[in-house]
């Protein structure tokens, strides 16, 4: 196949374009490096000696991203290009609103006036707001209590799709629900790379390891949980990459939605635990107030995934930990270095 990767130079796309390079898939990379480097690209192409076409356009613009497409090849697509910070969504929910929704829309015309009919698409675990029980599957409710407009983006962005499989049956398109990506590549030459001050867990963590913030706040420990800080289902991003890759290599006409989590919940103090074994030191933290819209646990129900895709996770916290030190330590200024 040769996908396009939107959003193909972040997080989870560069990591996404290397396991689809190693299994014989060509990528093209669209991307307007709002978040991101070419560095990453670069690097993704020393480590699998293969040749990644990047195009740097804004998604969202229709204008700008038709005409940057237009001499583009590509029969399936990965679409991972939007703004995730919380925080900022709540900020700015219009700028948010904006690029999430319109950069799908622009997709969604361009694919159908193309005749491109294979669909990924980066949804999250938020969509399930506070949960109503853990683990959750795919058939806990969605769209309840969400907090932040970057949450509701989601939502809407899969409702969105689904309408659009309505009116275009050939239309097969994948909802990946992710839990809490973490980790790198463990060669430590890609992996997470925040602007500014981190907003979650691990790169904040990392970055406390390296010597860059003097200590994590943890926010809050009175939840119900076993040591009252909150608990996550920390996926290693090379296992969502492959969740990926299984998701595009087994997509048929309609809409189907997985979790992609391991399945294990970990609380904000076993990860702390686990990072300071890798990085060999102690990680100083403080107990602060709970941070607002966050909620006490969520795990995934991973099993769908696990039987229709063939697909589970193979690497554990400890092995997140291990590479995100690696990329961190090796790289402490991110790709700006
Ligand atoms: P990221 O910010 O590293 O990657 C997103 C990429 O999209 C960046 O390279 C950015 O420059 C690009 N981009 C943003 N707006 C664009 C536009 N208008 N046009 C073209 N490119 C644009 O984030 P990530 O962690 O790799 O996340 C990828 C996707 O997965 C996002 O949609 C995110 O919401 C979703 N997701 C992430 C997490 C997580 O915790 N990292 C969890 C659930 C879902
Ligand atoms: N967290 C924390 N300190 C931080 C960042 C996060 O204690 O500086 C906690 C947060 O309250 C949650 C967990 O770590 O319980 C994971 O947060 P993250 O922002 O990484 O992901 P979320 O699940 O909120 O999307």
């Amino acid at each position: 196949m040769r996908v396009l990767l939107t959003g193909g130079a972040g997080y989870i796309g560069s990591h996404t374009a290397l396991v689809l390079l190693e299994r014989g898939h060509e990528v093209v990379v669209l991307d307007d490096f709002s978040n991101s480097s070419r560095e990453a690209v670069r690097r993704v192409e020393e480590l699998t000696g293969k040749t990644i076409p990047v195009i740097e356009a804004d998604l969202a613009d229709r204008e700008v991203a038709t005409a940057a497409l237009a001499d583009v090849a590509f029969d399936s697509v990965v679409h991972f290009a939007g703004l995730k910070a919380v925080g900022e969504s709540v900020a700015q929910p219009t700028r948010y609103y904006r690029v999430n929704i319109d950069s799908t829309l622009v997709l969604l015309d361009l694919m159908r006036e193309r005749g491109v009919d294979k669909l990924v698409f980066s949804s999250s675990a938020t969509v399930y707001g506070d949960p109503e029980y853990v683990p959750q599957d795919e058939a806990h409710p969605v769209g309840v209590g969400l907090t932040n407009p970057y949450g509701w983006s989601k939502f809407m962005n899969e409702q969105i799709i689904r309408d659009a499989q309505v009116a275009w049956p050939e239309l097969g398109a994948v909802l990946l629900r992710y839990f809490n990506p973490v980790g790198a590549h463990p060669s430590g030459r890609i992996g997470e790379d925040p602007s500014g001050i981190p907003n979650n867990l691990m790169p904040f963590i990392a970055q406390v390891a390296v010597g860059k913030r003097e200590h994590l706040s943890v926010f809050g420990d009175t939840y119900n949980t076993p040591d009252g800080t909150g608990v996550r289902d920390y996926i290693h991003v090379m296992d969502l990459a492959e969740g990926h890759v299984a998701a595009l290599e087994r997509i048929a006409a309609g809409v189907t939605t997985y979790n992609l989590g391991s399945g294990t919940g970990s609380s904000v103090l076993e990860v702390v635990r686990a990072f300071g074994e890798a990085a060999g030191r102690e990680i100083p933290y403080v107990i602060a107030p709970a941070r607002g819209g966050d909620v006490a646990e969520t795990v995934a129900n991973p099993t769908k995934a696990n039987v229709e895709l063939e697909w589970q996770t193979t690497r554990t916290l400890a092995d997140a930990c291990r590479d995100s030190w690696a990329w961190q330590s090796a790289n402490p200024q991110g790709y700006t270095a």
